[in-house]
């Protein structure tokens, strides 16, 4: 099974990583694949994001990072993925994903969205919260690897 996992991933926090590790271990291949629409509104740009996703990713031997732009469907069918990975942390995740995925039913049968519960170590966690929390100087270690802590601050600090 080829399973893509898309996101804003802006940046990649130990939800993400841990959604990632438990999809790798259910698919032969994971493309983790970075959205690249709107670009602007990012804190990080889209070759930070990818370097965050390599560098975390490269003990998963069967996980690649990608990023694309435009429909997630049409990327999807593009590199024949069987399904697609989202995560669900709360209630408030699931009508924005239930209409993504039914949406993305209706643009192509063959591609299912599989949903994987957050470990509940994580489902508190988004990319936005840690920035808000960095932005008020808060501790953010255990949310998100060490290195990607010292992005997150000094890009905060810089703004
Ligand atoms: P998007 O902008 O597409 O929602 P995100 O990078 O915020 O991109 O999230 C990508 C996917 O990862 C989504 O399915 C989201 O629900 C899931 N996700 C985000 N944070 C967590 C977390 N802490 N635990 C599990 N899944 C998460």
């Amino acid at each position: 099974m080829r399973a893509i996992y898309p996101g804003s991933f802006d940046p990649v926090t130990n939800g993400h990583i841990d959604i990632i590790k438990r999809a790798s271990m259910l698919s032969d291949e994971l493309y983790v694949a970075v959205l690249t629409n709107s670009d602007k509104s990012q804190t990080f740009s889209v070759e930070e994001r990818l370097r965050f996703l390599e560098s975390v990713t490269n003990e998963f031997p069967n996980v690649k990072i990608v990023f694309f732009d435009g429909l997630l469907i049409d990327y999807a069918k593009k590199i024949n993925a069987d399904v697609i990975i989202r995560g669900l942390r709360a209630v408030s995740d699931y009508e924005y994903e239930l209409q993504m995925a039914i949406a993305n039913k209706k643009l192509c049968q063959e591609i299912e969205t599989l949903f994987m519960v957050s470990d509940s170590k994580w489902s508190f966690l988004s990319s936005s919260l840690v920035k808000e929390i960095a932005m008020f100087g808060g501790d953010l270690h255990g949310m998100l690897p060490d290195f990607i802590i010292n992005e997150v601050e000094a890009k905060v600090r810089r703004r």
